[in-house]
């Protein structure tokens, strides 16, 4: 496919743009109704086009991460849109509102947003911040991931059924239109992806000064506190890193257990795993590695553990002989006796690699979290709500599930987001809007000239300096 024409595909949604001003919430909820259609009508065809991009994905999973999640998500957006686009009145100094003055904040569109998706939820990522850049009022033009080439290319496809290119334009290709992609003088840029690339994408946008919603990754640690219900924390950290194969932003990346409970923890891990994925190689519930190189990263980060004296645990409850496939398949591997010179405590993990560590004192974990980056999401297991509170209060985190993984991202009302290296700014919920809409004030002056009154025009005189000693004051 020829080299899409980007500067051109902006330019014609920024006149589109500026040309239909102002549009009616009416026709944002039609954008938002179309997107919520072309998934409904051609999920079956993404579902299959992203497992075909993975070598295997659960048809059923892609339809509630990557669709039902997204639907929803669109669905959430129409029903708050009257509230989120009403403008917000608000205080004016005395004694100016006595006299007529008003202020208000008036929440706009941008613009034209752009936004860049990775291959790991490739519906969801790109789908999913269109619902509510459009329930903004923005068009957009979207470039996503090269490595998921069949669902990329179909959404490139289905879009331009659904959406005039002045509204909405897919543009595909590698890293080359990533990059070029990254330094157009968009409104507003969304970017989900590595910490690496983000910092790229930052410093593109930074020549045009445009805003950048980053939504990147990192070390989501899992703390399981001693009054944990065990049975139940393992199931559903086995599902966190066993879902997509632990290829999610938020997966858990890492545990925190009781030293002495060390053994309960990783034997309620590896139920649930076995619990869950009896079988892996033709489990069509068990997602593939989506490449060779991440593949390779993947076993890399294995070996390099075991070199340095970690005890590597594989769950393979059938027995199966993973070499002898090309699938990229990968059992959930859990490191015992970790080190902080190993890789895989250095860095994202992003594939159902799980290490271990232990403390002594739930202190000791908060003192380990907070040594490393700051995490897109964090999780607390336990019934003690004191330590829960030590936990929370103590850390930082982009957002956090307790006595769960992963789940906050999927509450709507919840904005989702990193902090420093996990990520800037966030989507949903009503901050969602906001970030993708400009804040823009608006104060509608008095008919009375106060700065007269008060003395605060020239020529100064003694009235003005009255009038400063009286508000020039320590509280
Ligand atoms: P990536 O950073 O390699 O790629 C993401 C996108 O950036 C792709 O569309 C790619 O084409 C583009 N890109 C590549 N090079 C670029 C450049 N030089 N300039 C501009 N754009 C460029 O990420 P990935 O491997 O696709 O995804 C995995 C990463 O994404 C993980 O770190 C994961 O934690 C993170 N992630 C974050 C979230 C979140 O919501 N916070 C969600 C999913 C994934």
């Amino acid at each position: 496919m020829a080299k899409p024409d980007l500067k051109t595909i902006l330019d014609k949604q920024r006149a589109a743009f500026t040309a239909a001003r102002p549009e009616s919430l009416d026709i944002r909820k039609d954008r938002v109704k179309r997107a919520i259609a072309l998934l409904v009508d051609h999920k079956n065809e993404l579902c299959d086009a992203m497992s075909e991009d993975f070598g295997n994905r659960s048809r059923e999973q892609s339809k509630l991460t990557d669709i039902m999640g997204t639907v929803n998500f669109g669905k959430y957006c129409l029903k708050q849109l009257d509230g989120w686009a009403k403008p917000d009145k608000r205080h004016v100094q005395f004694p100016l509102g006595l006299l007529g003055a008003k202020a208000e904040v008036r929440y706009e569109p941008k613009g034209v947003i752009g936004i860049l998706s990775p291959w790991n939820f490739p519906v969801n990522l790109s789908f999913g911040p269109l619902m509510q850049v459009l329930a903004a009022g923005n068009r957009s033009m979207i470039k996503p991931s090269e490595f998921t080439e069949a669902t990329s290319e179909l959404s490139r496809e289905l879009c331009a059924k659904y959406f005039d290119e002045a509204e909405v334009a897919f543009v595909t290709g590698g890293p080359e239109v990533a990059q070029e992609f990254s330094g157009l003088p968009f409104d507003h840029l969304v970017f989900t992806g590595s910490t690496a690339t983000g910092q790229k994408v930052m410093e593109a946008a930074a020549k045009n000064l445009v805003p950048v919603t980053l939504e990147l990754g990192g070390k989501s640690p899992v703390i399981l506190g001693k009054s944990a219900d065990f049975t139940r924390a393992g199931e559903r950290i086995a599902m966190g890193k066993m879902m997509n194969a632990g290829q999610i932003c938020l997966a858990p990346d890492y545990l925190i257990v009781p030293e002495e409970q060390k053994e309960g923890a990783v034997a309620a891990v590896e139920l649930g795993a076995r619990t869950m994925y009896p079988t892996l190689l033709n489990n069509d519930d068990y997602a593939s590695i989506v490449t060779d190189k991440h593949f390779d990263r993947l076993q890399g980060l294995v070996e390099d553990a075991r070199e340095k004296g970690a005890e590597v645990l594989e769950i393979n409850p059938a027995g199966e002989d993973f070499s002898s496939t090309n699938s990229r398949k990968m059992p959930l591997t859990i490191l015992r006796n970790v080190t902080d010179d190993m890789q895989a405590m250095q860095e994202e993990i992003f594939g159902p690699v799980l290490p271990v560590k232990t403390y002594k004192s739930v202190d000791q974990a908060v003192d380990y979290v907070n040594e490393n980056d700051r995490s897109l999401g964090l999780y607390y297991f336990g019934s003690d709500s004191d330590e829960r509170e030590r936990v929370l209060s103590r850390t930082i985190s982009g957002g956090v599930t307790v006595n769960d993984v992963i789940f906050h991202v999927s509450m709507d009302d919840l904005p989702f987001g990193g902090v420093g290296p996990s990520g800037i700014g966030s989507y949903h919920g009503p901050e969602g809007f906001r970030e993708f809409s400009h804040a823009r004030s608006v104060y509608t002056q008095s008919k009375i000239d106060v700065a007269k009154l008060a003395g605060f025009k020239p020529p100064y005189g003694e009235k003005t300096k009255k009038a400063l000693a009286s508000q020039i004051k320590k509280v």
